[in-house]
């Protein structure tokens, strides 16, 4: 028999609703290369204006956002300074790098996600052919699920003013961070020179995300996209899913928090698992290295998946396809566990 999983590993595993496949098998299309697809178009569009932007692209992936990205705001030669665990520093395959000759310079982010002005201040190198011309900083929020405090991105932009830098971020999450703090979007984005969203994450599209930025920017990003093999023909199936969502699923997103709470708050006193928190849609949890096996074979016996080895913590993250019902067998499952 077909297990039916509970799957918290990511956001990303969710289906489209039929109401989303609905929207993508109507939607009108065109060559989205010679820029003729009005519904890619239509997205692009609203994003832009949604975030305050004067345009925008939309992509594959959220990798692919960030690194065109990246390469239309550096040159060849040219530096990056980006949190030591980011997206687009450690999990995009050193991108940038590769593809683009632009060099990453890490920096250690403080114990809230952050990244301390001071560090960043530091890192920036001076002009002189000893060194990479630092070029942009580059942020994520929501940062393993929390939500960048306002108060910080403005510090951070006003660093980048003093010292000319452009500001990217990496908003895979940006409307759960906007849900969180009951803002609009664009509140959070005004502080950014650029801003890629996902909308395979919590927003429950299958595939796109979409980068934000002024006309200049975008026409480079639109190049190197090209270059990356990512210029795409009738991409409005997908768009129209992208549409659908923000039509339909960021408000829904505060059930998603609130859901994580729940499971939160049902883990919160268990001795044999360790919580180490929760914000927006993500719990983690600690357990001794030496019951690992053990939990993850006890877990996957009662039908859950969680994502276990890619960070410290084990991460359970809650989504469009996870219901009530599915917390509660989730927290049956956690509170059986006896190593
Ligand atoms: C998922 C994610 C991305 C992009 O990932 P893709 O799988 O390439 O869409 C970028 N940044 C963060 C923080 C993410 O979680």
């Amino acid at each position: 028999m077909a297990v039916d999983w509970i799957d918290l590993r990511s956001d990303t595993v969710t289906q489209p609703t039929p109401a989303m496949r609905e929207a993508m098998a109507r939607a009108p299309v065109g060559d989205d290369v010679y820029g003729e697809d009005p519904t890619v178009n239509a997205l692009q569009q609203r994003l832009a204006i949604k975030l305050g932007f004067e345009d925008a692209l939309f992509v594959p992936s959220g990798t692919q956002a960030n690194l065109v990205a990246l390469m239309a705001h550096c040159q060849r030669g040219d530096e990056y300074l980006v949190g030591m665990d980011a997206h687009t520093y450690k999990f995009e395959g050193g991108g940038a790098a590769v593809l683009g000759s632009i060099q990453p310079q890490p920096i250690a982010h403080a114990s809230d996600g952050s990244l301390p002005l001071e560090a960043i201040e530091r890192a920036i190198k001076p002009l002189d052919p000893h060194f990479a011309r630092t070029r942009l900083l580059c942020l994520e929020n929501t940062w393993h699920g929390r939500a960048l405090p306002l108060d910080y991105l403005r510090d951070a932009r006003a660093l980048c003013e003093r010292r000319g830098l452009r500001l990217h971020l990496d908003g895979a999450r940006l409307f759960n961070a906007a849900v969180a703090l009951q803002l609009p979007a664009r509140d959070i984005a005004q502080f950014f020179d650029s801003v890629s969203v996902c909308f395979s994450k919590g927003l429950g599209a299958p595939v796109g995300s979409v980068l934000c930025g002024s006309r200049a920017l975008i026409d480079e990003a639109r190049r190197w996209r090209k270059v990356c093999g990512g210029g795409w023909r009738q991409a409005g199936m997908l768009a129209a899913a992208c549409l659908h969502a923000l039509d339909h699923h960021i408000e829904r997103l505060a059930e998603d928090h609130a859901r994580a709470a729940r499971l939160a708050a049902g883990v919160r006193d268990l001795t044999a698992i360790r919580f180490a928190g929760q914000h927006t849609n993500m719990v983690f949890i600690d357990l001794a290295p030496a019951h690992l096996q053990a939990f993850r074979a006890h877990m996957e016996a009662a039908g859950v998946r969680l994502s276990i080895g890619y960070l410290p913590n084990i991460r359970m993250v809650t989504h469009l396809d996870l219901d009530d019902a599915a917390i509660e067998r989730t927290l049956a499952a956690l509170q059986s566990f006896a190593p």
